[in-house]
């Protein structure tokens, strides 16, 4: 697998797991296969698991801290490790370079959450058992508990006659209270209690000090304290809400976890500037969810306060509202927080008035990074592609809806790859009028800009670096295939996802 580069300078999130407990593919579908088969375990027979969105480990988030107060050393924090814990491991922290843990926070102690405890010792140094660094590991009471019964070995330190290698842990309590943050890695999290079931309490975190994230993975109420914590109200308009969606619909719905319907709509009442949904079963599949939640998201968008569009009251113009915020946006609330201590009350005023919410289901290895450059506010990188995109030598279709919302909305705009995207040179013209800090423009394989005469000067004479339609796709970490239309095999279109795009963001936390 061809390898990214590392950044040394941004915090990332990164999706280690966005599936349920038992994964995805599920076993059954795989040996006892219904008839027709489960479309959705039936790509892994196909596709390796980093090109199948619909690959899916234990839920669990890697954050890969970048700490401004000591010259931008690198924490790296996981919450939950789980039952494939060491899979994540070794297709991810290979992938994105993480060459360490520094801390573990868990959400609760099933075991998608915490059996992959034991194989932490392969992370740390060896030597004498009892001698290497312990790991913190910040969890509840009650998981405390539980960990005990369960793995013994890793909670004892008894001294054995025959030493045997075990993971060295350093158990710190957490409250089960919004009222009580604690600190890992040098970043503050509150503990949000939150209902697993009636019958049991699961953590969601709060982290953040000029962007709020709010990740939750295993809930299915919120309790009102809660919610508060998380609320304008309570701590400001949430910048990220990462939120669990177990099932599509009510039917069916477990007890233990949000159904789609219940976990929308948490996120119309929360209205984060972003949501990404996480621990899905086998029942979503990855780009046909990812289209209804676009159309979710333009449908909530035309009722609410931020309604955007283009032209003049026609329904048919309203566009998608992108994933990502606004530069502007984000500036104001760094500013709050600054000036506020990172504390509550600044939920009404203007800077932070919002984007609509806007969730997408997320694919195992996704990464939400951040940066800051300077006081000059937050540098986005603005990325639409798609994993598995094939460019078009000679499109059929144009369409600039992702370039006019990217004009309209991503004015403070650094960095721009539209791979294979379909903007003409009327696209093309609106992000430049309108986004005028752009210093690096991928036009690769956008086969409907026609880059020539004062089109081509204005973004040679504006822009440092410019790939041009035609350029070559070598470093392109994903699929590039372009296919000819001039071979006129109509089946071809149908392996176009012309519509699906990941997207990476850039928060500073
Ligand atoms: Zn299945
Ligand atoms: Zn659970």
């Amino acid at each position: 697998m061809e390898k990214k580069e590392r950044d040394d300078d941004r915090t990332a999130l990164i999706f280690l797991g966005t599936g349920c407990s038992a994964a995805v593919p599920h076993f059954r579908c795989l040996l006892q296969p219904s008839d027709p088969p489960c479309h959705v375990c039936s790509q892994s027979l196909t596709l390796l698991p980093h090109l199948n969105p619909n690959y899916r480990c234990n839920t669990s988030l890697l954050i890969d801290y970048c700490c401004e107060e000591e010259d931008g050393r690198h924490y790296y924090m996981i919450i939950d490790v789980g039952k494939s814990f060491r899979e994540q491991v070794v297709r991810w922290f290979t992938f994105y370079k993480i060459p360490r843990i520094d801390s573990i926070i868990l959400t609760h102690e099933h075991a998608d959450a915490i059996h992959g405890l034991d194989d932490i010792r392969s992370l740390q140094p060896r030597g004498s058992a009892i001698d290497t660094n312990p790991l913190p590991v910040f969890l509840s009471q009650f998981t405390m508990e539980s960990i005990s019964t369960r793995f013994p070995y890793l909670v004892e330190k008894k001294v054995k006659e025959v030493p045997r290698r075990v993971s060295q842990l350093d158990w710190r309590i957490i409250e089960e209270n919004c009222d009580k943050p604690f600190t890992s890695s040098g970043l503050s999290f509150t503990p949000l209690p939150v209902m697993h079931g009636e019958d049991y309490v699961a953590l969601g975190f709060l982290f953040g000090n000029k962007s709020k994230v709010a990740y939750i993975s295993d809930v299915s109420r919120i309790p009102p304290s809660t919610e508060y914590a998380i609320s304008k109200a309570g701590a400001g308009q949430l910048d990220l809400l990462i939120l669990d969606t177990n099932v599509p619909s009510m039917r069916g719905r477990q007890p233990t976890h949000l159904c789609l319907p219940e976990t929308l709509e948490i996120i119309k009442r929360l209205c984060p500037k972003r949501a990404l949904l996480t621990g899905m079963t086998h029942y979503f599949d990855h780009h046909e969810y990812n289209e209804i939640l676009a159309e979710w998201s333009l449908r909530t968008s035309g009722t609410g306060s931020c309604n955007r569009r283009i032209g003049k009251g026609r329904r048919g113009l309203h566009y998608r509202p992108l994933d990502l915020a606004d530069c502007r946006e984000a500036r104001g609330g760094l500013g709050e927080e600054e000036e506020s201590g990172g504390k509550s009350g600044s939920g009404g005023s203007g800077g932070r008035g919002g984007m609509e919410p806007s969730p997408a289901v997320k694919r195992d290895g996704d990464r939400a990074e951040a940066l800051l450059e300077g006081n000059q506010g937050f540098a986005m990188h603005c990325s639409l592609t798609t994993r598995s995109f094939k460019g078009l030598r000679r499109p059929r279709f144009g369409n600039n809806d992702e370039a006019l919302a990217i004009a309209e909305t991503m004015h403070g705009l650094r960095h721009l790859q539209l791979f294979g995207n379909k903007l003409s040179n009327t696209g093309l013209s609106a992000i430049l009028d309108n986004c005028p800090n752009l210093e690096h423009l991928d036009l690769r394989q956008c086969f409907n800009v026609n880059l020539v005469g004062d089109l081509e000067k204005r973004c040679s004479e504006r822009i440092k670096v410019v790939r041009h339609p035609n350029d070559s796709t070598h470093d392109y970490p994903f699929d590039a295939t372009v296919i000819d239309m001039d071979s006129d095999e109509e089946d071809k279109l149908n392996c176009y996802d012309f519509d699906n795009y990941d997207y990476d963001m850039y928060i500073d936390i």
